[in-house]
């Protein structure tokens, strides 16, 4: 795992290696006893999970406040968190088991992150975190007009919610509505691969989310923008 780790992302630290390496053994051993992960393979999770995770890199700013919404086992939240310590992060996700399993890596790497056990949508109601996000980050959570309602009422306004996705211009056919009604300005990036078409999808909001969104829980899924 240390080899290669080091071939793929030559850029890491013998800290952020040694905290990789005890990620990866905590999530092989809690995938015998929860559905965390179908990707087991070394050089597929170094690959497919940790190098994908941190695509959204070079958009965060130093000490930004980052949602990472619909999390599972911490992807991307714990991958950037290792590689950059500084993000105030908070893990999201709807299911009690997993925020228990991001607990234990939280406390077995020495890292510092809020978990919190909610709905998107419940959560992007919340008054102590409605509006207060630099960025929210996202990964195979949703439907992009899904995931819109989801993390832009997170954002403060010119805050960034990072999707990441396959096929940009596939991703978006839908999304327009979704884009208007949530003040959102989006840039797209490719991120260069050798598993598959991968790119972010990163929208600025540029003005405060009308009070209607997200609607209540189940609704954005339901009857998406
Ligand atoms: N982001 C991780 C990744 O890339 O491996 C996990 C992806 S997993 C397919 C989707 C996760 O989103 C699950 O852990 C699920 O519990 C969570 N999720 C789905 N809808 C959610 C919602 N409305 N609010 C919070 N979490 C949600």
């Amino acid at each position: 795992m240390r080899e290669l780790l080091q071939q793929t992302i030559p850029s890491l630290t013998d800290d952020a290696c040694d905290k990789f390496v005890a990620y990866y053994a905590l999530l092989i051993d809690w995938n015998t006893r929860m559905n965390l992960t179908a990707i087991t393979e070394p050089e597929e999770v170094v690959k497919k999970h940790f190098l994908d995770s941190l695509a959204a890199l070079p958009y965060l700013k130093p000490g930004a406040k980052v949602a990472d919404v619909g999390t599972g086992a911490g992807f991307p939240g714990i991958p950037l968190l290792i590689v950059r310590p500084d993000l105030k992060m908070t893990l999201v996700d709807s299911l009690q088991k997993r925020i228990g399993f991001l607990q234990t890596v939280l406390q077995t790497l020495g890292l510092q992150a809020q978990t919190v056990h909610a709905r998107a949508e419940d959560f992007g109601r919340n008054p102590l975190y409605r509006a207060s996000f630099d960025a929210a980050v996202s990964r195979a959570v949703a439907q992009l007009p899904i995931l819109l309602e989801l993390t832009v009422p997170l954002l403060k306004v010119g805050g960034k919610a990072i999707c990441y996705k396959g096929d940009a211009l596939e991703e978006r056919k839908n999304a327009s509505h979704a884009e208007h009604v949530l003040h959102t300005v989006c840039e797209t990036v490719s991120v260069p691969s050798d598993y598959g078409v991968r790119s972010l999808l990163i929208y600025t909001k540029n003005a405060p989310t009308p009070a209607i969104y997200p609607r209540k829980a189940g609704t954005p899924s339901k009857n998406p923008l």
